[in-house]
């Protein structure tokens, strides 16, 4: 893993090093032009082959990673390619990820900005027929950023990025809940460096919302050892609780309706302020299911109380100037409702989000 200048070189005497003869680089048009194009270029002047594959937008002008974009990319793969390279942030990524796993060619990630934290995890979220569905399919062997090109991204995806962190609070909140009352698995090692990734991110909130190179490069690296807790656990539940289920369900509705979407990390981190809300107001309510008020609300408390106020989120949110609330995404109060009540049944996972529906359903 390489994070600095001359990314594009390194990268590309990587390849020589693997003795492949030929690669895919996979991108959409914007991150083409940022990243594609250097690397190219860096390619070129080792006369090394490579093919290339911009993945098109969908009819309102958004690249998804959907069964459409899969196939464009599978379409581009045959059997000179030894590796593909995504170069982009979260859906390049996981559209690659998934050619990956199924064409069984190793894949190399480029992260364009520093937006997300599924670089190099296992899990690639795809939208098929509608529905947005965590398929489990491989890690990148190496990952090359460059830190000029992160720190050109636009802000607000780097505002993202840090929304993605600041979901870490819910989800290891979520996690732990899950692990005392419905026995999910779990991984101290992997839950305490997604915590240590989120303080880093955290103590830092200033450097990273100048945008400078520390503070790219803290949100990288944060982003990065949280995807790496992912890795090591095999599954999600580190950085993905109720958060996450909401996010997904905004995003299938979008789709649905046909809107535009918006940043994976825009929509955890407003996702993280209303269930950071939610879950204070709830335990406080004394309205949590009997089992679990008996013998283990200590555990409980303890449990929320590594979740801050939803104000507090708030603003470390708007400090990197990302949106807090859901009007701001133009989601309004019917779907956030809607969201709360439904978004939980996405996934099996033990949420405080499904326990509180199970409550209120009774
Ligand atoms: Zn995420």
């Amino acid at each position: 893993m390489f994070i600095g200048i001359d990314a594009f070189a390194k990268c590309s005497s990587f390849l020589l090093e693997k003795k492949f003869k030929r690669v895919l680089l996979v991108a959409d048009q914007n991150t083409y032009v940022e990243a594609g194009e250097k690397l190219g270029q860096a390619l070129r002047e080792l006369n090394f082959e490579y093919s290339v594959c911009i993945v098109e937008p969908n009819k309102i002008g958004d690249v998804v990673a959907d069964e459409v974009s899969i196939v464009q990319a599978l379409l581009k793969i045959d059997n000179n390619i030894d590796a593909l390279l995504a170069i982009g942030s979260g859906t390049i990524h996981d559209i690659t990820r998934f050619c990956s796993a199924k064409t069984g060619k190793p894949f190399i990630s480029i992260p364009t900005a520093a937006s997300v934290d599924g670089f190099t995890s296992l899990g690639a979220p795809l939208i098929v027929r509608g529905v947005k569905k965590t398929f489990q399919t491989v890690s990148p062997i190496a990952l090359f950023a460059d830190i000029n090109v992160l720190m050109n991204a636009p802000k607000e995806m780097t505002a993202a990025g840090f929304g993605d962190m600041l979901a870490k609070y819910t989800s290891l909140a979520d996690w732990n809940f899950g692990r005392f009352i419905a026995d999910e698995p779990f991984c101290p090692l992997a839950a305490s460096l997604t915590k240590e990734a989120l303080e880093n991110c955290v103590d830092k909130v200033d450097k990273i919302a100048v945008g400078d190179e520390e503070g790219v490069r803290i949100l990288l690296a944060s982003l990065i050892q949280s995807g790496l807790a992912m890795l090591l656990f095999g599954q999600s539940h580190p950085a993905s609780g109720g958060e996450h289920h909401l996010s997904h369900y905004w995003e299938m509705e979008f789709l649905q309706k046909k809107r535009h979407q918006v940043l994976h990390g825009a929509k955890v981190g407003v996702s993280s302020v209303l269930l950071a809300n939610l879950y204070h107001a709830w335990f406080a309510s004394g309205e949590l299911l009997p089992i679990a008020l008996n013998d283990r609300s200590e555990k409980i408390a303890e449990i929320i109380a590594t979740i801050p106020k939803s104000e507090q989120i708030a603003a470390l949110l708007k400090r990197v100037g990302g949106p807090t609330f859901p009007k701001e995404l133009n989601i309004d109060e019917e779907l956030v409702e809607r969201s709360l009540k439904e978004a939980h049944l996405l996934r099996e996972r033990f949420t405080m989000l499904k326990c509180y529906n199970i409550k209120l359903s009774q």
